[in-house]
């Protein structure tokens, strides 16, 4: 066979298979170009799952008579026209790919009326090359793009589609993606005639928590921290939810890189950083951030349907995030503004996990460790605090202790009513952060082994340990290369067993390889500290006294994190006085 050029058809075809997975794709191109069209109002019509008809109406630019059959062909755009432009675009379309490919697929109208003619026009095309003269439509300024029967001829692909309700959760699934990043759009969504949201333009921060709340839920708008920093010309806004209310899975993370979502695998490495010392096993951080920087710092030109970005620097956005992220985590104890107590749950469980077990230890042995690590504690410079006559006056977040419940759970008395304390918890995070800035303080601890380990690694990853060579001695390892495949282990963190040692140098370095980063030492590190603030924790079954618990509670005010234990279980409960006032049916 001779080499010969393929129809135009066919060629959109081709590239339909890249732009188009199902109809939630076409939803998102549609969608796309109206956002950049300057529009302020969509209204989305869909009919069973988008197969049968996917309509978009919006209230942009428009398009000319002349420009509307140019709209419908491959490689047409009018958002860029240079590499210069491509560099630093700032649309979300430029690749002149999305409608020919869907009219290649389906049967595509489209109605415009430009903002600067006098009357509408429309144009068809039913998946063939030719397309409809224009004809006169009576219509507002703005464009309304119709897709109907799509994958009509292509049945091959048609056999993809899935049922209908699973299509339109993946077409309301890139509504609230749209709408999470364009606050000032009103948007207003239908599925076979039926409203599904109808979303205001939502100006000012209530308004756009509103929005939030509406499409990630009331419950996680009440938990979530405001993020809002700058730095080195990037910037991060948003909301990310307390630890404490977190996801079996990875379904309410949604991150924009300006006003584009994307997914990307530095930025879920570093959110799971920044909240892996407070996030329950196995549980999923939920947030809704921003990221905005110079465009030319971020190539957008990486995937088809521009699920994918490049940073430039990545590890500065990795480091940048994970900090932010961190810090904003770090400062939530009791009575930080940003705190909002865990809402109590009467019946069944917290939703956070399965309530903790606890072993009955030694007693004394626990108190002489806690009252070693808190050598103030009997120091009568520290006014011992009493309950106030007047509960409303000068009262710390976490009020005052009243008494102690089965020795497990400090009662005590704030403004709002009662407070439920978790002792060996908040203790067990106390005595965690407090050995960790100790450890901070003090230094790394190096133990040299009096026989070298021998690690085993592939050529590559030899290569990487001699270039990291000074980077794991910060660390507190010493490692040499001895072999093209073959590595020494001559010294560890004191803190880290010999063992543990080469299995986590070899961890690094796959870390390394993958993500260019790691945080596997300090994570192991802390592993041990948390695992010692553990047993050196008051347990279940300990009478305090009221001025221990008062010390305890103050305790918690100081330190960061300690709304979480080291596991991430809550470690206290705001019960309101409205609350409980409910339950006995007062003030009705
Ligand atoms: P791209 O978005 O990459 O430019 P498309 O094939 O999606 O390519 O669209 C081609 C052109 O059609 C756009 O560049 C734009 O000029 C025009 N267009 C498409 N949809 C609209 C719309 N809703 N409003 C105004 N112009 C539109
Ligand atoms: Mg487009």
């Amino acid at each position: 066979m001779r080499i010969q050029r393929l129809p135009s058809q066919l060629i959109n075809q081709i590239a339909a298979g890249e732009v188009v997975e199902r109809p939630a794709s076409v939803a998102k191109e549609l969608m796309e170009n109206a956002l950049d069209a300057g529009a302020r109002n969509l209204e989305v019509d869909v009919e069973q799952g988008g197969k049968r008809l996917i309509r978009i109406r919006d209230d942009g630019t428009g398009i000319h008579k002349g420009d509307l059959a140019l709209a419908l062909r491959r490689h047409t755009t009018s958002k860029i026209s240079s590499m210069e432009d491509l560099e630093q675009v700032v649309s979300l379309g430029f690749r002149g790919e999305a409608l020919p490919s869907i009219a290649s697929i389906s049967r595509l109208t489209i109605s415009s009326h430009a903002r600067d003619a006098d009357q509408g026009w429309r144009i068809q095309a039913d998946g063939r090359d030719d397309v409809s003269d224009p004809i006169p439509v009576s219509q507002a300024v703005g464009t309304s793009v119709e897709v109907r029967d799509l994958f009509f001829n292509t049945p091959a692909r048609r056999k993809f589609l899935r049922a209908d309700t699973t299509e339109f959760k993946h077409i309301d699934g890139l509504i609230r993606r749209i709408a999470l990043s364009h606050f000032g759009v009103a948007i207003h969504l239908r599925h076979n005639q039926k409203t599904i949201h109808r979303l205001p333009v939502a100006e000012g921060v209530t308004q756009q928590e509103k929005r939030v709340a509406a499409l990630c839920g009331t419950p996680f708008m009440k938990q979530a921290l405001p993020v809002e920093r700058s730095a080195s010309g990037l910037s991060l806004e948003g909301w990310i939810a307390l630890p404490t209310f977190s996801r079996s899975q990875s379904d309410l993370q949604f991150f924009f890189v300006n006003g584009r979502m994307v997914r990307d695998k530095f930025v879920s490495h570093a959110v799971r950083q920044a909240y892996s010392d407070v996030l329950y096993h196995g549980r999923h951080p939920a947030f809704v951030l921003y990221l905005e920087l110079d465009p030319t710092a971020v190539d957008v030109n990486v995937h088809p349907a521009k699920h994918e970005v490049r940073f430039r620097d990545s590890r500065l956005i990795h480091d940048f995030l994970f900090h932010t992220i961190r810090d904003v985590l770090a400062g939530v104890r009791p009575g930080s503004v940003s705190a909002q107590p865990v809402p109590v749950r009467v019946s069944g469980q917290h939703a956070t996990g399965p309530i903790q077990l606890r072993t009955l230890l030694q007693a004394k042995e626990q108190v002489r460790l806690y009252e070693s690590l808190h050598p103030d504690r009997n120091d009568d410079s520290q006014p011992h605090r009493e309950l106030p006559d007047n509960p409303t006056e000068d009262v710390p977040p976490l009020g005052f202790a009243l008494a102690q419940l089965h020795g497990i759970y400090i009662l005590a008395q704030n403004k709002d009513g009662l407070v439920l304390v978790d002792m060996h918890a908040a203790h067990e995070r106390i005595t965690y952060e407090f050995l960790k800035s100790a450890m901070q303080a003090e230094g790394i601890r190096r133990q040299p082994l009096l026989v070298p380990q021998a690690i085993a690694v592939s050529e590559r990853e030899a290569e990487l340990a001699e270039q990291r060579q000074t980077w794991f001695g910060e660390l507190g390892f010493e490692i040499d290369r001895i072999g093209p495949e073959q590595l020494a282990l001559r010294q560890l963190p004191a803190i880290l067993g010999q063992a543990d040692g080469v299995a986590l140098v070899r961890d690094v370095l796959s870390d390394l390889m993958a993500n260019n980063s790691t945080m596997r030492v300090e994570e192991a590190i802390n592993s041990v500290l948390s695992t010692m603030a553990c047993h050196g924790s008051v347990r279940a079954n300990r009478q305090l006294t009221l001025d221990e618990m008062n010390a305890l509670l103050r305790d918690m005010e100081r330190t960061e994190r300690s709304g979480q234990c080291n596991h991430g279980r809550p470690t206290w409960l705001q019960l309101g006085l409205k609350e409980v006032d409910s339950w006995f049916l007062r003030g009705r």
